[in-house]
């Protein structure tokens, strides 16, 4: 049994999870203690009374923790790989590929523990100073979706903790077991007792503990739009600080002039790859009359090749949808599409096993021509490898098109010309834009976050994580 790390030590809770594996639900990745709300609330205790402490810690005390947990996540990666692979069904390629970035967010906010300053500005009266500097916000709640089970963590936990904050994490139910590593990383690489506290549970119990408690100070939270709401109205009601990415409904554009093979592996990636469980998959492809049916044909024949087997099965392309749930919604807007006039071109079949016959949660990869706007298909965030070509008359059709939804997520184009890649960068509604590139790979040490619907507050990653972990203090002195 994995248990919550509350204040410094393993705690069982009144539950327990299993978390099973989708590739074949015959395998029980592990057993989960889940927390109920008086943990949640020792947990935040902890956080609250090891604040002060941590908050004065030296930067060299932060960055050494830091350090330390990234050079063990990277030392560990095959291992760590493996157990994500497990618990989500993301390849394995993949796999190691996500917690070589959770390791590497590590490494990077162990410098910026170093790095964060304030600034001097000069006072516009005689013989004022005015110092800027920037301070810890205090104990932050930290609530993270399932679909990327190390790599969201991460990138909340390394800057929560290098700018002095403590944390209450919560990871996602399906997903405890990548969560309660980086916990037992950080406990190993010397972090004092409570400042880092894991607690697993249900977002109806712990989460909106997180979200109610008021010694909580701020709360950064990734997952669906709707949870995202609740999150804000929360924090809204009690003065707390709060940070949301959410869904999208990414666009992939394709001119006459792009090159069709950059197009197609640029499409093939953003739509299926990690199956479709990305929050920047393109899930929309708006296509120029002149390449649209050259385009679908390429699309056709590449997906038509693509393995959809056991994530851990060596020359798997596309792993299982992550649980029977989503499987379920996945079918439910294959349907949708179909009976609202689409045609499936390829894909969006079902298969109950892996190729060594392990019971899954497996899905062929979907593509629908022949889809407007206005469809379901092409406005609701089905997160799944399900994609939809829309045929757009010229580029600046395509970019209406592309900006036409709530979402501002992450947005791409295949062009071979640099006049629309130049105004489609400038005109996308978009917090990330990608020319000839997937929407989907992203840095680690750059902003990451969109617009619209899809996000509110400021940036995570990169030096931007900053404006949501620390609070500016401006202090005036006369000499
Ligand atoms: P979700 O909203 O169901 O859950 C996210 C987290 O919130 C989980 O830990 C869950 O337990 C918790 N939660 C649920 N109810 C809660 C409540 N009442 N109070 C507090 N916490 C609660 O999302 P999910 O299904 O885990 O993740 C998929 C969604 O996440 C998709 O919409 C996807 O686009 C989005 N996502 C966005 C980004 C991004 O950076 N924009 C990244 C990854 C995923």
């Amino acid at each position: 049994m994995f248990k919550n790390l509350i204040n410094g030590e393993w705690v069982d809770g009144p539950r327990a999870s299993r978390n099973i594996n989708p590739s074949d639900t015959r395998d029980l990745v592990g057993e989960y203690a889940q927390a109920d709300v008086a943990q949640t609330r020792a947990a935040i205790a902890a956080a609250r009374a090891a604040f002060g402490a941590w908050s004065l810690a030296t930067p060299q005390r932060r960055f050494d923790v830091l350090d330390a947990a990234g050079a063990e996540i990277l030392a560990r990666r095959a291992e760590l790989g493996d157990l994500l692979a497990r618990e989500e069904g993301k390849t394995l390629p993949e796999a190691i590929g996500e917690v070589v970035r959770a390791g590497n967010i590590f490494k990077f906010f162990a410098g910026e523990a170093l790095r964060v300053g304030g600034e001097v500005i000069p006072s516009v009266r005689p013989g004022v100073g005015v110092e800027v500097t920037r301070e810890p916000v205090g104990v932050v709640g930290l609530i993270t979706p399932w679909n990327f089970p190390i790599a969201i963590p991460a990138w909340k936990i390394a800057p929560a903790l290098a700018f002095g904050n403590s944390v209450v994490l919560k990871p996602a139910d399906l997903v405890p077991g990548s969560a309660w590593q980086l916990a037992d990383i950080l406990k190993r690489a010397g972090l004092p007792d409570g400042v880092f506290n894991l607690v697993m549970g249900r977002g109806s119990e712990v989460g909106a503990e997180l979200l109610e408690n008021r010694q909580v100070d701020a709360i950064s939270f990734t997952g669906s739009v709707a949870t995202g709401q609740r999150v804000a109205a929360a924090c809204v009601a009690r003065g707390a600080k709060f940070q949301l990415e959410m869904g999208g409904k990414n666009p992939f554009v394709v001119l006459d002039d792009a090159d069709l093979d950059v197009a197609v592996a640029a499409a093939v990636n953003s739509g299926f790859f990690s199956t479709g469980q990305r929050c920047t998959a393109s899930s929309r492809l708006i296509v120029t009359e002149g390449i649209h049916d050259r385009f679908v044909a390429a699309m056709v024949d590449r997906m038509t090749s693509l393995r959809v087997d056991d994530a851990r099965q060596a020359g798997t392309d596309i792993g299982p949808v992550v649980d029977e749930r989503q499987l379920a919604q996945d079918l439910e807007y294959i349907a949708i599409a179909r009976a609202e006039g689409a045609t499936l071109a390829v894909g969006g079949e079902a298969l109950p096993a892996s190729s060594a016959g392990a019971p899954g949660f497996y899905l062929t990869p979907a593509l629908f021509t022949g889809t407007s706007p206005a469809m379901r298909i092409n406005q609701e965030e089905v997160f799944g490898p399900v994609v939809s070509v829309i045929k757009a008359k010229d580029y600046d059709e395509a970019l209406a098109l592309a900006n036409d939804t709530p979402f501002g997520l992450a947005t791409g184009i295949a062009t071979t010309s640099l006049k629309h890649a130049t105004h489609f960068k400038r005109h996308a509604q978009a917090g990330m834009v990608m020319v000839n590139l997937p929407t989907a790979g992203v840095d680690y040490h750059v902003p990451f976050g969109g617009r619209k619907a899809s996000s509110h507050g400021p940036r995570e990653q990169g030096k931007y994580a900053a404006e949501f972990y620390t609070t500016v203090k401006t202090a005036y002195t006369q000499a």
